[in-house]
């Protein structure tokens, strides 16, 4: 087939799969051929979805939920969500929720009702890449804004705030972080939504890590904010409990963007799954032990890897303290982040993904994801220690 740019739209033209899609491939490629390799690129928990959450689908797909739904989703699942376990903030679930094929669609959707073409998004990097692509999507610039390396990537509210004006759509970011694990401070985040709300834009603020929190602060990123008519939190089922496949996720803010961003789903996915919102409920209004051992699995995986890190010479990382990833510095180590990533993978076995590939922040970065089991992680680390000790 003749493929030329110009059969396909500008839109798509300049598109790329992220960093960590693109090592997945190549580790593909390489495991084709039988290679043996520790994947620590992917956020993907290794866990299966508790058993009680796969029987309420399967009870819901034979009592007959297999219909399209309302697109802001099933009454009862929003009211779930208003009241979910270690909720940050108070959603009236008639007009204030919308649940989503994943948290990907609710970021989609968010960005498309609320920016402009040739509008600016303001991004602080290291940043999770997908911002990036879907801003562009939606005809916006991104504005990364590097965040300060020697204070762990820490939220510079300053840096933010300086980059908002008067193009400025809305600010972007997850916490905790990925790929930095950073959880932002309460006030820095308050003081960002604060000088949004002046400049009328919105903050898209992306909680799918909000089970995973080692350290003191709070996870919620909401919660500390008098402006909830600029906020706009995205959120899912598929880190808390294992449920990266089912495709559920939820936006909740202001009534009049929740439903311009249905008018929007409306003709694109007319509704989230029926079978993964029964699921959902399940999730989160059935027993919460099976999220909370595997709370405490991440933890201990979090801590191997933050004492593995601490014996190979020449790196460093910010202790995680949040989500599932450490964002290791190897600037020590010769060529770009995805150079290194590259030897790493072919030379050593291990996949991880370049910090290139997260803004121009996270260049002299790998980003080590801790979602495999302490055991595959162990080998992991095992080469890639061995790799620094071999290039020093
Ligand atoms: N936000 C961040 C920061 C993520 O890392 C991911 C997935 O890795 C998502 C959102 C989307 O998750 P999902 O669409 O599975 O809910």
């Amino acid at each position: 087939m003749d493929a030329t740019d110009d059969r396909l739209s500008g839109r798509v033209t300049g598109l790329e799969y992220s960093a960590i899609r693109q090592m997945f491939e190549r580790a593909g490629t390489l495991e084709a051929r039988g290679r043996d390799l520790a994947h620590l690129e992917i956020g993907e928990p290794d866990f299966g979805t508790p058993e009680h959450i796969v029987e309420a689908a399967f009870e819901a797909a034979r009592a007959g939920a297999t219909d399209y739904t309302s697109t802001a989703g099933i009454r009862e699942l929003r009211e779930a969500i208003a009241d979910r376990p270690g909720k940050s903030e108070d959603f009236d679930p008639g007009a204030e929720i919308a649940v989503t094929t994943g948290g990907m669609e609710a970021l989609y959707a968010a960005l498309q009702a609320v920016v402009d073409p040739g509008e600016e998004v303001v991004v602080p990097t290291p940043t999770w890449p997908n911002y990036l692509t879907q801003i562009r999507l939606a005809g916006g610039k991104p504005v990364e804004v590097p965040l300060p390396a020697a204070e762990g990537f820490d939220l510079a509210p300053d840096r933010v705030i300086e980059a908002i004006g008067d193009e400025t759509a809305a600010v972007v970011f997850s916490s905790p972080s990925n790929p930095t694990g950073r959880v932002f401070a309460p006030a820095d985040v308050r003081a960002v939504l604060e000088a949004a709300a002046v400049h009328e834009c919105f903050v898209v603020a992306d909680e799918v890590y909000d089970s995973l929190v080692y350290g003191d602060r709070p996870a919620g990123i909401p919660g500390y904010t008098d402006h909830e008519e600029y906020l706009l939190t995205v959120n899912s089922c598929s880190k808390r409990y294992a449920m990266t496949g089912w495709r559920l996720g939820w936006l909740a803010g202001p009534a009049d963007v929740i439903e311009a961003t249905s008018k929007i789903r409306s003709v694109v996915t007319a509704s989230p799954s029926s079978v993964s919102q029964h699921a959902a409920l399940a999730a989160l209004t059935g027993p919460q032990d099976r999220a909370a051992e595997m709370a405490v699995a991440f933890e201990q995986r979090r801590d191997y890897v933050v004492d593995r890190l601490a014996d190979v010479p020449a790196v460093s990382a910010p202790p995680p303290e949040g989500a599932m990833y450490a964002f290791v510095d190897v600037s020590a180590l010769p060529g770009t982040s995805e150079a290194i990533a590259g030897r790493l993978l072919e030379e050593y076995g291990v996949v991880t993904a370049p910090g290139g590939g997260f803004g121009a922040a996270g260049e002299g970065y790998l980003r080590v994801s801790f979602a495999n089991s302490l055991d595959r992680i162990e080998v992991g680390l095992d080469r890639f220690e061995q790799m620094v000790r071999d290039e020093l």
